[in-house]
């Protein structure tokens, strides 16, 4: 069945939604996105997508074409018009149609690109995966080095998932000066005796909104928590290891370069983790 979707203004039929070859987003991947996810028609972690949307923008000199109120209202639409239950909506922003191409940037009034699109994912809640647990791969992290923008510049992370199919795993971690940063499209970590151990927050990854709201329901919950860098080897010899992202949640990670974490099955603390994000994040879903 055909999407309505949104371009710059208007609800379109997907086949209908049309952008020039010029759009800086399709030259020159100059353009920002987020994801949300909906459960029971509502928007998870919203407020926090909405104020990483516009860090990504200011951090590439970008203004936010729409108010806070007036995204909720699109993506509530979006949501209404292609009936969603459970599934994610996609929001994307670039730079515009710069009328050619050139490497500076447009002249200040070009007008951005918004585009947002819905995906249907029933089953999204009920992953079948948050109990068998995911396989990953390492491979080096050759990113740029603002990954705190969440850039549509997704090549990379693109091949490093290809890599990891063919190999016939799910995932791949990447790994820069022998620490993992995250994964292709995830906040990564690892469980030892308990202690929840997750990177530190930079410009060498993704700020991931799903991370900090779980952060904070583990800290409620008075999980221990550690914010450092760790190897392949000490995820390798951890009692669990997880990773989380909007569309994702909580997922266990039971295998890494062909090692099995603990006894190689999802681990009570990742299980408990994936119950306690859904649990409150849909309290505050809108
Ligand atoms: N890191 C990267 C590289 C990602 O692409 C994503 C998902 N977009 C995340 C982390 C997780 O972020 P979030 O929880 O906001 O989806």
């Amino acid at each position: 069945m055909s999407r309505t979707v949104y371009l710059n203004g208007e609800y379109l039929p997907e086949a209908e939604a049309k952008v020039s070859i010029f759009d800086r987003g399709f030259v020159m991947a100059d353009g920002v996105y987020e994801v949300t996810s909906v459960l029971g028609g509502k928007l998870l972690d919203f407020p926090g997508h909405l104020k990483r949307l516009a860090r990504s923008l200011s951090e590439l000199q970008m203004g936010n074409p729409l108010s806070d109120d007036e995204w909720l209202a699109i993506h509530r639409k979006l949501v209404e018009l292609n009936a969603i239950d459970e599934g994610i909506i996609y929001l994307q922003v670039t730079r515009g149609n710069a009328g050619d191409r050139d490497f500076a940037f447009p002249a200040e009034d070009t007008p951005p690109t918004v585009v947002l699109f819905t995906q249907s994912k029933p089953g999204l809640a009920a992953n079948p995966q948050a109990k068998t647990g995911l396989r990953v791969i390492s491979v080096p992290d050759l990113r740029w080095s603002r990954r705190d923008i969440k850039t549509v510049q997704l090549l990379y992370p693109s091949l490093a998932k290809m890599e990891a199919k063919h190999r016939g795993v799910d995932d791949a971690w990447l790994v820069e000066d022998g620490f993992v940063t995250e994964g292709t499209s995830n906040n990564t970590y690892i469980v030892k005796d308990g202690k929840i151990i997750t990177r530190q927050l930079s410009q060498d990854i993704l700020h991931g909104i799903t991370r900090a709201s779980l952060l904070r329901y583990a800290a409620e919950a008075q999980m221990q928590i550690e914010e450092r860098p760790f190897t392949i080897e000490e995820a390798q010899a951890a009692d669990e290891a997880f990773f989380t992202s909007a569309s994702a949640f909580v997922l266990p990670v039971v295998e890494i370069d062909g090692a099995k974490v603990g006894n190689g099955s999802a681990g009570p603390v990742a299980t408990r983790l994936r119950e306690l994000y859904l649990e409150e994040s849909l309290k505050s879903a809108i």
